[in-house]
């Protein structure tokens, strides 16, 4: 993602996405930073100084003033209404989930009758659309998100702001009719493809919030543990960290990463000015 951006002449945005009050540990930031540093991957914004400073506009949990405007922009225009469900309210309306798809919110709550004050959970109405855009590597696609996932959960019932929310309002950056901070529009987004089923909604609320044209999406395949299933941190594989304590060098965790991406045809140590020269 980084060498990518790099060989086209883009700017890098470290991000830190922690939304989620429940999971996020400081910690996790400290130790990501920390990592990044180690391999010589340096971002042009969102840098590891700005960041240890203090409150930064690229980070999720110090960005609610922009996710409030948003939310604020969307009522006033009929678009967000309180929802008092919980998970296994929604679930018991609309009976098993067949395997592959998700949970679709019913709408129970869309016609109103919620108190406002009586729960901090919001959800966006989502007109039926069908959603079309060009993934860099799997080609044209469509969703429709309202069949999908239906109305899109902004702010759960804990009053945080959901991941669909702040990645678009992050993604929007500031700009005339756009909301937050000093913050640069992305316009090319690099994620695991366990994420695609998400982008037509993203899309749809960006045109919401003013973005008619959505950023370029490149939806990666995920690297596996050899029997199938994702890397995560609750499973310890996050690797970095681990391989730098069994000795590697960061050269070396950059020529493996770069060989299991198919950037390589066999494993070499290379230096990260080294990297977006890997991409054509
Ligand atoms: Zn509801």
């Amino acid at each position: 993602m980084w060498g990518l951006a790099r060989a086209h002449g883009g700017r890098v945005v470290l991000r830190v996405e922690d939304h989620d009050r429940v999971r996020s540990r400081p910690e996790y930031e400290a130790a990501l930073i920390e990592d990044l540093e180690w391999l010589g991957l340096e971002p042009d914004l969102g840098r590891p100084d700005a960041l240890r400073a203090g409150p930064s506009p690229f980070r999720q949990s110090d960005r609610s003033a922009a996710y409030e405007a948003a939310l604020r922009d969307l009522a006033g225009r009929g678009l967000v209404y309180p929802c008092a469900c919980t998970r296994r309210r929604i679930a018991e309306r609309t009976g098993p989930v067949p395997p592959g798809e998700e949970l679709r919110y019913p709408g129970t709550c869309r016609e109103g009758g919620v108190d406002p004050a009586a729960t901090p959970a919001r959800r966006v109405r989502l007109e039926r659309l069908e959603v079309r855009f060009t993934d860099l590597r799997l080609g044209r696609l469509s969703q429709v998100p309202a069949d999908q996932c239906g109305d899109l959960l902004a702010r759960d019932r804990d009053g945080h702001w959901t991941y669909q929310l702040a990645v678009v309002v992050d993604d929007l950056g500031s700009g005339p009719g756009l909301h937050g901070g000093d913050v640069p529009r992305i316009d090319v987004v690099i994620r695991g493809e366990d994420l695609l089923d998400s982008t037509g909604r993203q899309i749809q609320l960006a045109r919401l919030l003013g973005r008619p044209e959505p950023p370029a999406f490149l939806h990666h395949p995920l690297l596996l543990r050899p029997d199938g299933s994702k890397l995560s941190k609750s499973n310890r594989d996050t690797g970095v960290r681990d391989l730098r304590a069994a000795g590697w060098s960061p050269e070396r965790v950059l020529g493996e990463a770069a060989y299991r991406s198919a950037l390589l045809d066999r494993p070499r140590e290379i230096r990260a000015e080294e990297v977006p020269n890997l991409f054509p």
